[in-house]
């Protein structure tokens, strides 16, 4: 499809089918514009609607809206979160009223506080006729599954290769309704889940779609690489079999139980034995495990070290104690896990 035949298909489709009637397109200005772009970031367009007329009603010019003190207008943002976008459009209106004139390039909009390339070019298109790319949400979501885009639309390549392909369909003539229509498309048709891709005025020429593969797209986000922590967990048992137990600090990981004393290095681990006193008379080391905390991977190797020395070793009260099998302690899952499987274990070989 030539980007003249997409243009057509979706210029046509918004014709009969596109929403006209939202609030901020009517007696388009170019603050206007503005105020709805930046309130439909990361926000519904049903959301947005009163919080649009409110707005709108309260600061009907990007004068009224200059003048006025942030503790004034941060009210008007109430409930629709992300109040730096309330804040930098505040300060921005400040900046437009003591220039006198609405920016009307991309390079000036861009330098405003919380307008990016794609708010600019909706400005720029919607409210100046003037033709310039857009990619938010909506149209990242349109524009990857009609071209068949993998790879996470955040990775730099991605975004490069999204932004050409936007500004190749973006009409010079038209812009503003083009504008509107894409954004529109990704709003009500090409939805994030269950897409109307029966209705669709561009499926007969959608990658993602003859492929199969719209579920897949957009690709999501990778997810984070987790650090990995490595400890060894002291499993210390007496001559009655009882495990040494210690009491965790009460904030931070698993704050307030009970656990193995955790060490960096094996050697770490029998030197701790022997400053209390405690001969080792056998040791093994257990396969490692891994628990995932939602910041970090815990690998942990048990080291099961047995002592026959006396355990009378001076104790802080209620810090520390020796565990006998059943006992009801609170104790993290993963404690638990490796406690019991140890007890099974030494039942089996006694
Ligand atoms: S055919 Fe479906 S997946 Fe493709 S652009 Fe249209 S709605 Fe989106």
């Amino acid at each position: 499809m030539t980007p003249a035949a997409f243009q057509q298909s979706i210029l046509a489709w918004f014709a009969c089918r596109g929403r006209k009637d939202l609030p901020w397109q009517q007696n388009t200005t170019p603050y206007r514009v503005w105020l709805s772009e930046i309130m439909l970031q990361q926000t519904q367009v049903t959301t947005v609607i009163p919080y649009f007329q409110a707005f709108i009603e309260k600061f009907p010019t990007l004068d009224s809206l200059a003048v006025a003190h942030i503790d004034e207008v941060l009210p008007y943002w109430s409930g629709l979160g992300y109040y730096a976008r309330a804040r930098n459009l505040h300060k921005s209106a400040q900046i437009i009223y003591q220039q006198q004139r609405f920016p009307d390039t991309l390079e000036e909009l861009m330098a405003l506080s919380g307008i990016g390339q794609s708010t600019a070019g909706a400005i720029l298109s919607i409210a100046f006729h003037k033709s310039h790319p857009i990619l938010d949400g909506n149209v990242k979501r349109v524009l990857t599954r009609y071209k068949g885009i993998t790879g996470w639309s955040g990775d730099t390549q991605v975004t490069k290769q999204l932004w050409a392909i936007s500004a190749e369909l973006t009409p010079i003539e038209r812009c503003a309704d083009y504008t509107q229509a894409i954004m529109d498309l990704g709003a009500t048709v090409c939805t994030r889940s269950k897409p109307s891709c029966t209705v669709c005025p561009i499926a007969s020429h959608c990658v993602a779609l003859s492929m199969g593969i719209v579920a897949q797209l957009p690709t999501p986000k990778p997810k984070k690489t987790l650090p990995v922590k490595q400890r060894v967990f002291l499993l210390l048992r007496n001559y009655d079999q009882q495990l040494f137990l210690e009491k965790r600090p009460p904030t931070g990981i698993w704050g307030g139980l009970w656990s193995l004393p955790e060490f960096d290095s094996i050697e770490a681990a029998q030197d701790w034995c022997l400053s209390k006193n405690m001969a080792i008379n056998s040791q093994q080391l257990l396969p490692t495990s891994r628990h995932t905390f939602s910041h970090y991977h815990l690998d942990y190797t048990p080291l099961v070290i047995q002592t026959n020395s006396p355990t009378n070793f001076v104790m802080e009260a209620n810090q520390s104690l020796w565990y006998n099998a059943g006992q009801q302690l609170g104790l993290a899952a993963p404690i638990k896990q490796l406690l019991q499987q140890h007890i099974k274990t030494e039942n089996k070989n006694d």
